[in-house]
This record gives C-alpha cells, sequence and structure tokens, in this order.
C-alpha cells in the first residue's frame, strides 16, 4: 500500500530537490503503529538535523510540532509518548536503506527525538528522513568521520556564530548550505534570550525567555526558518552554547545583573530547552541543570575539534562585563574553562596524533586592544579577562608542542583573522591562530570597516583582518594546508542577499600565522 501525502510537507521538502519527492512512493502505512492517531499530520515543521559525526555515525534529531509557537512550549502535541520510525540510507532517494529503527518522542521532552546512530562505514555520505504514523521528514544529509589512523578526503568545514531570529533573515545559513560542507559549527547565541524590540521580525515569545516554556518557544521558532532548516539538512552540526542560549554576559551560576532571582531555574530551563533542539548526544544533568557540553569531535588522523564550554564553569567578569584595564584580569585562580575541562583539554591537546587541533569555542581569544593610543583597554567578557588561563593553555601548545593548533571563535558579531603569540607580547612570533566568525544576524546589516575596525587594526598588528558585516566563515582542511575564506553579505534586514568572499587566507602545516591569499 502506497501513501498519498498533504500538500504541505511536499513543499517543505523543496530545499532537498527532486530527489527527495522520489522517495514518497515507498511509504509503507500498513507499518504505522495502530495507535497512531488520524489527525496528527504536519508534525515535522522544525526539519532535521544530524550532529557531533563520529567514524561509525551521527546523532539523528527532529522535533514533533503543530504548533510550534504554541505559549507552552509543547508545540501542540498530544501530552503521550508517539512512536517515530527513523531510517538512514547510503542514496539520496533513500532507497539503500543500512539501519533503521524507532525512537519514541516523549512529551516530557516536547517530543524531541535524538537518535545515537551507530555501525556505520566511516568517511562516507548518509542520507536520512523519519516518519511519524504516514508522515515522512524532510531527508537531511549527514557524514561519518575517517577511521583514526587514517585521512579520508579534505574536509570542508563551515563555522557561524550568533543566529538571532528577530533582527534579521538568516540568509547567510542558506549560502552556507549551497557549498555543501561536511562539518559546520555553531559556536554560541543560537538564540538569543531577548525581548521584542525594534526588530525586522518578531520573537515568539514576546519576553525575554525565563520559563522551559518560554526557552522551547523560543528555540522551536528559530527551527522554522527555512534557511536554518536547509543549513542543518545539509551536514552534520557540532554545536557549543554561550551566553545568549541563557542571558547576555552571565557567568556560572551569576546573573547579568545580581538582583536577578531564580537564576540557577533559568539557567536550568536554557540548558535544557537547548539540549532537546540540537542533535547532540545524551549527558547526564547536574545539579542546576549542569550539563557536559565540552567534548571532541575526531575526524580521523586530519582534525580533532576540542569543542570548549568558556561559559559554565568561568569566574565572574573581573571589573565587569565592559572593556577595562584591569589588573584582577591576571589573577591566576580566576578561570574562563574551569579546572576539569582544562586538564581534559591539556590531556586531549597532549594525545592529540591529528594533523590539526581545532578549538571550537565561543569568545575572543587573542589579546585586542580596543582604546586608542597608549591607553589600552580589553574586553572583560572574552579571554582578555581571563589572561592567567589563557597563558596556561598557551604554555600547552609550546611545551607539549599541539600540532597546528587553530582556534575557532563567535560572539564578537564581527570576522577576524589574527595570529597568536606564545607569550603576553602578542607580536612575538605566532604558535597558532585565531579565526573568528561574524554573526548570522546579530547587530543588524553592519559595514565592512567601521572606525574603531582601523582603530583595532592600529593597535593590535597581530590582527590581520576586521570586518562587521553578518556572515561566516568556510573552510577546507586538507593535510598541508588548511584554507580559509570569510564569507559576507552586504544585509540580511531584507532578505535574498547575495554573498561574496571578503578575505581569504592559508595556514600551512608546521609555520604557524596566517597568510593571505
Ligand atoms: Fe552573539
Ligand atoms: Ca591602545
Amino acid at each position: 500500500m502506497t501513501g498519498s501525502l498533504s500538500p504541505r510537507p511536499l513543499a517543505r521538502r523543496t530545499f532537498l530537490g527532486g530527489s527527495a519527492l522520489a522517495t514518497l512512493a515507498v511509504i509503507d502505512l500498513a507499518t504505522a503503529p495502530a495507535s497512531y492517531p488520524r489527525d496528527l499530520d504536519d508534525v515535522f515543521t522544525l526539519g532535521v538535523a544530524s550532529g557531533d559525526p563520529a567514524h561509525d555515525g551521527f546523532v539523528l534529531w527532529t522535533r514533533l510540532a503543530r504548533e510550534p509557537l504554541a505559549p507552552d512550549g509543547l508545540g501542540g502535541m498530544p501530552s503521550r509518548r508517539i512512536p517515530v520510525h527513523w531510517e538512514v540510507a547510503t542514496d539520496p532517494a533513500m532507497r539503500k536503506v543500512v539501519r533503521r529503527g524507532t525512537a519514541v518522542a516523549d512529551p516530557r521532552s516536547a517530543h524531541t527525538v535524538q537518535v545515537e546512530v551507530h555501525g556505520l562505514r566511516p568517511a562516507a555520505e548518509f542520507h536520512y528522513r523519519f516518519r511519524s504514523g504516514k508522515e515522512l521528514s524532510g531527508i537531511g544529509r549527514a557524514v561519518t568521520a575517517p577511521l583514526p589512523g587514517s585521512y579520508g578526503r579534505p574536509l570542508r568545514m563551515s563555522f557561524v556564530s550568533c543566529s538571532n531570529y528577530a533582527v534579521g533573515y538568516f540568509t547567510a545559513f542558506r549560502h552556507l548550505a549551497a557549498d555543501e560542507p561536511d562539518l559546520v559549527l555553531h559556536l554560541g547565541d543560537y538564540i538569543y534570550e531577548t525581548a521584542n524590540e525594534d526588530d525586522v521580525r518578531a520573537h515568539a515569545p514576546a519576553g525575554a525567555t525565563h520559563t522551559l516554556a518560554d526557552y522551547r518557544v523560543r528555540h522551536a521558532q528559530t527551527h522554522t526558518d527555512p534557511d536554518l532548516q536547509a543549513a542543518h539538512a545539509v551536514a552534520p552540526w557540532s554545536v557549543v552554547w554561550d551566553d545568549h542560549d541563557v542571558e547576555n554576559n552571565y557567568a556560572g551560576l551569576v546573573p547579568r545583573h545580581p538582583g536577578e532571582r531564580h537564576f540557577a531555574r533559568r539557567r536550568a530551563a536554557a540548558y535544557q530547552a537547548y539540549y532537546e533542539h540540537l542533535p547532540v548526544r545524551r549527558v547526564s544533568v547536574g545539579p542546576h541543570g549542569a550539563r557536559r557540553m565540552y567534548r571532541r569531535i575526531e575526524w580521523g588522523d586530519l582534525a580533532t575539534f576540542h569543542m570548549l564550554d568558556t561559559r559554565q564553569y568561568r569566574s565572574d567578569q573581573a571589573c565587569g562585563d565592559g572593556v577595562a584595564d584591569c589588573p584582577e584580569a591576571a589573577d591566576p585562580r580566576r578561570t574562563i574553562m574551569g579546572g576539569r575541562q582544562e586538564r581534559w583539554l591539556v590531556d586531549g591537546l597532549t594525545r592529540s596524533r591529528a594533523t590539526w587541533n581545532l578549538l571550537g569555542q565561543q569568545v575572543f581569544f587573542g589579546v585586542r586592544d580596543m582604546v586608542p593610543g597608549r591607553q589600552v583597554g580589553y574586553k572583560m567578557d572574552a579571554w582578555d579577562g581571563y589572561t592567567a588561563d589563557r597563558q596556561r593553555l598557551l604554555d600547552t601548545f609550546v611545551e607539549r608542542q599541539v600540532r597546528n593548533p587553530v582556534i575557532l571563535t563567535g560572539d564578537v558579531h564581527k570576522h577576524y583573522a589574527n595570529d597568536i603569540a606564545a607569550g603576553p607580547d602578542p607580536n612575538g612570533p605566532a604558535v597558532a591562530s585565531e579565526l573568528v566568525t561574524t554573526s548570522i544576524t546579530s547587530d543588524g546589516d553592519g559595514t565592512d570597516m567601521p572606525s574603531w575596525g582601523e582603530v583595532q587594526l592600529a593597535e593590535n598588528p597581530q590582527i590581520k583582518l576586521v570586518n562587521q558585516q553578518r556572515g561566516y566563515v568556510r573552510t577546507v582542511i586538507d593535510r598541508d594546508q588548511m584554507s580559509v575564506d570569510f564569507r559576507v553579505l552586504p544585509f540580511v534586514t531584507r532578505p535574498h542577499a547575495p554573498v561574496w568572499t571578503r578575505a581569504s587566507f592559508a595556514l600551512g602545516v608546521g609555520t604557524p600565522g596566517l597568510v593571505a591569499t
């Protein structure tokens, strides 16, 4: 028996092209569970995603929601468990299925489905989809990493940060998807907790997010965006959170404003909603909703991605959250990673056999003097506010002879490219480089080179690029070099912007320092 499908889900599949449509005839209604309610159609409104690839599999994600913006955060779904079938195939038409199974969408996790798939061939491309009752999801593409000891083909990795639904269109995600990368990193601020102001698109809910329902609605709204859905469907993502995923500039359990009540509860709600809406592996939940986010993605012997959480364990900012020349920032008791994560990172960097060691993390790592002339001022929310922690990591790079460290950063809503010296003088010989991606949408359309950009280039010779437009960073990581394109869009406050490459650099194996290309 073959199924007929309603036109709306078909329309959502169009981003995947004709190959997805060709598969519709294979739905077998006879295998739908007898208990499946007939009225529950149109549940795949939030798209599909894959994430955290390993050499034998990845995580698959979707969430059932008939009404994504339902104020209770439950997506207009009934309060019962619903079976969801998934399948992984080697072809985009989903004919050669190699793994399948049934997961349960539970109302306690807002009918999220997260499946950890194992047993797949390494260094290979796969396609996947879900089925709930008679309805099929769109089809996504995922990729497995190479085996340890092998390199695979050059890795096309793009990274992004700061996707604020309200302040612009996610056109940059559409362009990123068109590149067909094999891996995407999102380095924080997947959502913004902020209330509606003078925005391009209205945020749901209208106020700032505080409760689990609020954060679920905000995440669901973000996932309704077709450009974001296209970027998730094209490749596995590996994500780490930053402040706006909870609240601007929070530090550990310290809220932005000291008087804020119930912050621990708010953080726990935000962490839970984040985990429900992204393709991540299960972790245990500690006090105040604590969840271990730092982890490694190993891409054979080519690259290891050390994904960091510089938000959950950090000391409170020194001298406030702004720009300061602050002796307290150098206090060795201050930490941005927390002791346990720091030991985990040092251990992983020491043991890594990969050609490239990439640190996927949130806030600006390099020295950045933001004040003109002989006076200095540094942003206290960044690693400049935690300089002892930073110096210990730089010492690790040198003492443990870490191979080709590259730091990947989000947060600042600007593109930067910096060389990183081994010591406190930023103009010393480079031991690493830092690539900072601008936002997908945060901070309006931006301009190519604002006046403060000229100031920062003059104050900081180690900074090779400043750009304040919206976009993403596209890389190709190979055995002998890594090539980097800083992609920019002229506007995001209207849809359909074009994209171009603002600047390109190369990093060579064994020769630290950015080379403009
Ligand atoms: Fe941001
Ligand atoms: Ca200065």
